[in-house]
């Protein structure tokens, strides 16, 4: 099985637990308006390169990688399916961690092709998940995506049971509102499965790439995102899921109650018919 890959980076140290090593596959169906890697968009600016062939180099930096693994990441991976599941089930049989870095394009809960991410799931031990906005028209404004797909693919995730990091730039004017960030901790509050959160600041590398494509940048002029802000916006995230728990607990004390009660009335029931 070969894959189209745009680049390798045998260090990586953000894109996943310990360091790693990250295979960048090329291919994107989204435009996020604030991406920096446009040169991976299409899927013909890789090179083809097998399962084995990347595995054997993995190989020679495994000394380096022993508390990380490998992660593929993009582009968007989800394109090529069927080459990240072989990639990662033959991870698997060298005893490497797996971690997918997507916002789950492309996923579909029916057909064959979702047998393969059954299959995925199998040999994924992390994903990192780029949630890109939380409200569907706001979605495709920023990415011309469809936020479905990466939320049916959490809900996915979630029923498989595999680990998720949640990913979430904050662009001014677009993602970076009270409303919306409450609202994604709101979401992520009601998932066990998700571990962590990156709040990533919106920057400005790779907006050069644009001009070296004789394209225009959609964010041209706009500053970069302050640290600071960041943090404001996961103290916000963060009230949302804070929420969410207490209103699932009392949620499940409602339920519960109500199924005493529905077995005292039983009961009676029960008692009543008997004397
Ligand atoms: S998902 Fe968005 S940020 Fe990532 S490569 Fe595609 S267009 Fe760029």
């Amino acid at each position: 099985m070969q894959g189209s890959i745009h680049s390798i980076e045998t260090m990586g140290t953000v894109d996943g637990p310990g360091l790693r090593y990250v295979v960048f596959t090329a291919g994107c169906p989204l435009r996020c308006k604030y991406c920096h890697n446009p040169d991976t968009w299409d899927i013909k600016n890789g090179k083809q390169m097998t399962v084995d062939k990347v595995l054997d180099d993995y190989e020679k930096y495994r000394p380096y990688l022993k508390n990380g693994g490998i992660t593929v990441s993009g582009g968007e991976p989800l394109v090529q399916l069927e080459f990240v599941e072989s990639l990662f089930r033959e991870a698997k049989n060298r005893n490497i961690h797996t971690c997918l870095d997507t916002s789950g394009a492309t996923f579909t809960n029916v057909g064959k092709r979702h047998e393969t991410f059954i299959k995925l799931a199998e040999v994924t031990d992390l994903v990192m998940l780029d949630i890109k906005h939380i409200r569907t028209d706001g979605y495709y404004d920023l990415v011309k995506g469809n936020l479905n797909e990466t939320l049916d693919f959490l809900k996915f995730l979630s029923k498989k049971n595999i680990d998720v990091w949640v990913r979430h730039v904050i662009v001014k004017g677009y993602t970076y509102k009270k409303e919306y960030l409450y609202e994604l901790g709101y979401l992520i509050g009601g998932f066990r499965n998700i571990k962590a959160i990156d709040v990533l600041p919106y920057h400005v590398m790779g907006a050069s790439k644009y001009d070296a494509m004789g394209i225009d940048y959609p964010l041209e002029g706009m500053d970069p995102m302050p640290k600071e802000n960041a943090i404001k916006a996961r103290q916000v995230i963060e009230a949302g899921i804070a929420k969410r728990l207490q209103d699932d607990k009392q949620k499940w004390l409602a339920v519960l109650i109500q199924n005493t009660a529905n077995h005292f009335l039983y009961s009676i029931f029960v008692f009543v018919k008997k004397v």
